[in-house]
């Protein structure tokens, strides 16, 4: 369904043929606080498109995103002014380079989010110090430009913008992957240490599965816009049940495996002409034809939520 503005918006898209996409479809997630949930599949799965509903940067067609009771409002709407969760949800971007402008000062980075707080500028420098400091910076970097620093540094400073105003709840969108390994080690350490430090609450995007096996207490698997499978990291990781969880685990390199890691086959469909029934059919060994005709209902099964119709006979 669609609120006034927005069916007008699909009236306009229909009428032209331009086909109607659904980034995210049917996702319905839990996450209590301080812990950390991983957004785990390939490109093109809607990860992102969903980080940034949780955040309010997206507004849903339907459905609603709470944090505390309270609904998530999107930032564009006057309501987020007066919303209790205004810098309370903060999002880190994949690439700094990008996320960050490269003429500004780390300072004048790290302070944008107290913009409108109406803070006196003693209150905003302890604040930025502050939030240096947590993510290993000195006072040194403060008038420093982006565009003078590594990408890990720069990445530090995005975390710092990100936690200066103690948010709940952090949106990290592939915080590592375009970095060196072995900064990618000491920037998802740090992340480890922030959580801990301030009771952070992490929504963490990524495909790559060693990352979100290092990070995650729990792990929603999504495909072409779907959440597949959800359950806690140790539930999922020991035990795949979805043939898509299975095949994205095992191709990923383990200590002691002989031989090289299997490859998922084949490349996601095409959000524009989905496949009709379950979307992972073209691509799945176990497809029968109910998989080619119907979306498979969810199940539980202990504790874990899964949509395939391996498992409807129990
Ligand atoms: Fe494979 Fe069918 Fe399960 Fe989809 S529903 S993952 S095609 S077995």
């Amino acid at each position: 369904t669609y609120p006034a503005r927005r069916r007008t918006i699909a009236d306009f898209i229909l009428r032209r043929r331009v086909p109607l996409i659904y980034a995210v479809n049917g996702a319905s997630l839990k996450l209590d606080r301080g812990r950390t949930l991983v957004l785990l599949g390939e490109s093109g799965s809607g990860k992102t498109t969903l980080g940034r509903l949780i955040v309010g940067l997206e507004r849903p067609d339907s459905g609603r995103i709470l944090v505390d009771g309270e609904e998530v409002p999107y930032v564009g709407n006057k309501a987020y002014v007066n919303s209790k969760l205004r810098g309370k949800l903060q999002m880190v971007f994949q690439d700094p380079s990008s996320s960050i402008d490269p003429f500004m000062s780390v300072k004048e980075i790290v302070s944008e989010p107290l913009t409108k707080l109406h803070l006196s500028k003693n209150e905003v420098m302890k604040a930025v110090n502050e939030a240096l400091e947590l993510v290993g910076l000195d006072k040194s970097f403060l008038n420093r430009r982006s565009s003078d620093l590594s990408g890990g540094q720069r990445q530090r400073v995005a975390i710092a913008r990100a936690i200066i105003t103690r948010p709940e709840l952090v949106v990290l969108d592939e915080p590592t992957s375009a970095l060196d390994a072995s900064i990618q080690a000491q920037i998802l350490n740090l992340l480890v240490k922030l959580q801990r430090e301030l009771n952070l609450t992490y929504v963490f995007i990524t495909h790559d599965a060693r990352v979100a096996k290092f990070i995650a207490d729990y792990v929603a698997v999504m495909y072409l816009g779907k959440v597949v499978e959800y359950g806690s990291a140790d539930d999922v990781f020991n035990e795949p049940l979805h043939p898509y969880t299975q095949v994205l685990l095992s191709s990923v390199p383990t200590v002691g495996t002989r031989g090289l890691p299997k490859t998922i086959i084949g490349e996601v469909p095409s959000a524009i002409s989905p496949p009709k029934g379950c979307p992972f059919w073209p691509r799945c060994p176990y497809a029968t034809d109910a998989c080619k005709a119907v979306y498979p209902q969810r199940r539980i099964i202990e504790n874990r939520e899964v949509y395939c119709h391996i498992y409807n006979k129990g």
